[in-house]
């Protein structure tokens, strides 16, 4: 059909995996060389990175990978790491940070490792730091020259013409995010692992830098970030004016502060529900707007490193 396109192009392979994320699946994507979030292996998946069903590179000695990489070590986003790693060939790469987290989650020694703003591998994709969710939560930028977007069926999105071929004025950015926002609903930043206000940091950071999209680790593209970006925080405003409330009402035990926090059936969702009213304290703690009592009752004591 279309002639190839020489310039980044983001692909988008959704994997079914054990997740609690809407929809039951975790994306991988493909962009630019870098494979992020390889959950599981999927046929799907190998046609894309370009090996055949015997994991064979299907075409001459190469795969489309040039590295391998994943936004946080959730089990919902590792699963095919150390086997995508195999079948390519291609070298891993983990946050310099988080190397032990990394390897005890994957089974995989990186090959290399990153920091916020370096480029993983030779690729021109950039890690972007948005710990939150989870300490070990990047996103990956993607820039691209031009219009296309490697998605058929979009529009100009607000340009003229078809934004085909090489129009500078078409330069996007676009944010591999990771479980740092999804288009609707929310994402979980729940203890142990979640810190609110990294969280809350991280998204404002990533509002400021203007993407022109962001794309989750489940779900859809987000093709307007700055209301989704506000919409997530808000939320998280919302049900921290809760847990407060809850606390200043007189809860004095978690339990007490997720009845009166959520007021509603939480029937398969309590634990989760508790360990983000966790998270919410933790926040309130260290930022000694309630007693510090909280942090023993909590068992864990502030967060922070
Ligand atoms: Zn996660």
């Amino acid at each position: 059909m279309a002639a190839p396109d020489p310039r980044p192009s983001v692909t988008r392979v959704e994997l079914p995996v054990d997740t609690r994320a809407l929809g039951g699946t975790t994306n991988a994507y493909l962009a630019a060389g870098l494979l992020v979030d390889p959950a599981a292996r999927i046929e799907a998946l190998d046609a894309a990175v370009g090996v055949d069903e015997s994991g064979v590179a299907a075409s001459s000695s190469t795969t489309a990978v040039d590295a391998i990489a994943v936004t946080h070590t959730h089990p919902d986003h590792v699963g095919a790491v150390a086997e995508y790693a195999d079948l390519t060939g291609a070298p891993v790469y983990a946050h310099a940070d988080h190397v032990d987290r990394f390897t005890a989650a994957t089974g995989v020694v990186p090959d290399g490792t990153f920091r916020d703003g370096d480029r993983v591998d030779d690729t021109p994709i950039r890690a972007v730091e948005t710990p939150g969710h989870a300490p070990d939560h990047v996103a990956f930028a993607v820039e691209s020259d031009a219009g296309g977007d490697g998605e058929s069926g979009t529009g100009g999105d607000g340009e003229s013409g078809t934004g085909a071929d090489g129009d500078a004025a078409g330069a996007t950015r676009d944010l591999l995010c990771g479980d740092l926002a999804v288009a609707d609903g929310s994402v979980a930043v729940a203890a142990p692992d979640g810190d609110l206000r990294e969280y809350l940091d991280s998204l404002e950071r990533v509002r400021e830098a203007g993407y022109d999209r962001l794309r989750p680790g489940h779900g859809p593209a987000i093709d307007d970030p700055e209301p989704v970006c506000q919409r997530l925080t808000d939320h998280r405003l919302d049900r921290e004016r809760a847990v407060l409330a809850a606390v200043e009402g007189g809860a004095n035990d978690v339990e007490s502060v997720v009845d009166d926090a959520y007021q509603k059936d939480l029937t398969g969702v309590g634990d989760l529900a508790r360990a983000t009213v966790v998270a919410h304290l933790e926040k309130l703690v260290a930022e000694e707007r309630i007693n510090d009592g909280w942090a023993e009752r909590i068992g864990g004591g502030a967060p922070g490193e």
